[in-house]
């Protein structure tokens, strides 16, 4: 289905940002002389934003009925926008979450499955793409996983770094904004709030609005032991309570809502918005107590850590809610197309826009999780068959390698149901034999002897 064909290596070709056609000829002629193929001929269209709030679950958005009231500014900017009900990260990490979006193909493909991996140079990805199409590109990032180590700042200008959970990566962003909002852009800013560790501006926000829960969970005696017990990195001042934590989670989900809509008017105050193609998604949930994993995301195939938000706001286009399944893997397709811009030449991903205009309502998505053999989803609108090859993940999970789940009629996946006979679970078995036969890439490369990264990655929970 997919076509596997040599990668261009070479960088892409900076040209001045002219929009004559002398200067396409010339990038096409340059382009070529390496043996990388002629680029398609293509023009700036619509600017465009991603606005990427890491972890943060779809459910715990006013804009996808949750009661608590996280998400006012981001919940006005879904009532302008297409708001996908069923979105899904390729994979619940954020490095190969943030790789998937970016190039439009499934991790497993180029063996970026955990965090802290590099990409592979040879990997194209939107970005390139946009910048040889003469957008100025600009990016501010707060998550380590996601920053040059990784390779993220491929096609980029300008590409900052702000390890700050408060109002300063917006500061940055804005002042990025201000270096290429004079021509046709691409900006990336990525919050890595509401990300353990927890501090919210006001812990006490939702603590006493009738949806605080008491039942006692014990901490762990390691970061990783997220299973039955809670994890140090979000400890405060020994609080047993998991329910304690999810109010602290949804305070920092006011927070970066804040900065959000501090952004977004930003954008309207400079008469930006209206131009512009934009994205605001995250690039995983978080467990935070469901199916017993608390306060994580990369160890299990549930959706509360594969399900996303994700709102774009299209120029022209009226606001609607949409049930066609959706994934991260789609954006370069939808964004290019949206933009008038030519496709990558590979993708695991569809134009959404363009599926719902013509009809479609329901789709097969594949994603994946797990650190050693993966585990893997195959779901449509309503069920989704889990396949756990992993000896330790049967130990924490459900110990059945097949699970099989009514996601229509029990959307917290607590009825197992596989092997009962529904057709719908014969049908997404083929499609998940399909998909093992996919090559797989070996596993890419971590940073392991940086110290700093070390650190930084201690700080998120992710080292012991
Ligand atoms: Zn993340």
């Amino acid at each position: 289905m997919h076509r596997q064909q040599p990668l261009c290596t070479s960088r892409p070709q900076r040209v001045p940002r002219t929009r004559g056609t002398l200067w396409l000829a010339l990038l096409a002629a340059l382009t070529s002389a390496t043996g990388c193929g002629s680029p398609p001929a293509c023009e700036p269209g619509h600017n465009i934003v991603w606005i990427v709030v890491d972890t943060l679950r779809a459910d715990h958005l006013g804009a996808y009925g949750y009661p608590r009231d996280t998400s006012p500014a981001i919940d006005a900017f879904a009532r302008e926008s297409q708001t996908f009900r069923n979105a899904y990260t390729p994979r619940p990490k954020t490095t190969p979450a943030m790789a998937g979006a970016f190039s439009g193909r499934a991790p497993s493909r180029y063996g970026v499955t955990d965090v802290a991996q590099t990409l592979p140079p040879e990997l194209p990805l939107l970005t390139e793409r946009l910048q040889n199409c003469g957008y100025a590109t600009g990016a501010i990032v707060s998550n380590a996983v996601v920053d040059h180590r990784f390779g993220f700042d491929r096609g980029f200008d300008h590409f900052r770094k702000k390890h700050d959970r408060g109002g300063a990566v917006t500061d940055e962003a804005l002042a990025v904004l201000s270096e290429i909002e004079t021509e046709p852009f691409f900006l990336w800013v990525h919050y890595v709030k509401p990300h353990v560790p927890y501090k919210p501006a006001d812990d006490a926000r939702f603590m006493d609005d009738g949806l605080f829960a008491v039942e006692h969970v014990p901490f762990g005696d390691t970061y990783h032991a997220t299973f039955g017990s809670l994890p140090r990195v979000i400890e405060r001042e020994g609080q047993t309570n998991p329910h304690f934590y999810v109010a602290l989670y949804d305070s920092e989900i006011r927070d970066v809502d804040a900065e959000v809509g501090r952004l977004l008017d930003e954008l309207r105050g400079r008469k930006l918005l209206d131009s512009s193609l934009v994205a605001i998604f995250s690039d995983h949930g978080e467990s935070l107590g469901d199916q017993g994993y608390y306060f994580g995301h990369g160890k299990f195939p549930y959706d509360s850590t594969a399900r996303v938000p994700l709102l774009l706001r299209v120029p022209g286009r009226s606001p609607a809610r949409i049930d066609l399944p959706a994934t991260l893997l789609d954006l370069p397709a939808t964004l290019l197309a949206a933009a008038g811009l030519p496709a990558l030449e590979e993708t695991d991903g569809i134009d959404l826009l363009a599926a719902v205009d013509a009809g479609l309502t329901d789709r097969t998505i594949i994603t994946e999780s797990g650190f050693r053999k993966p585990q893997i989803q195959v779901r449509r609108r309503d069920a989704k068959l889990i396949y756990v090859q992993d000896e330790k993940d049967l130990e924490v999970l459900r110990g059945n390698p097949y699970e099989f789940y009514r996601t229509d009629a029990d959307p917290g996946e607590v009825n197992d149901l596989a092997g009962r006979g529904d057709p719908a679970e014969a049908e997404l078995r083929r499609e998940l034999e399909a998909w093992l036969e996919v090559p797989r890439a070996p596993k890419r490369p971590k940073l392991e002897d940086d110290q700093r990264l070390k650190k930084q990655l201690r700080a998120l929970g992710y080292a012991e």
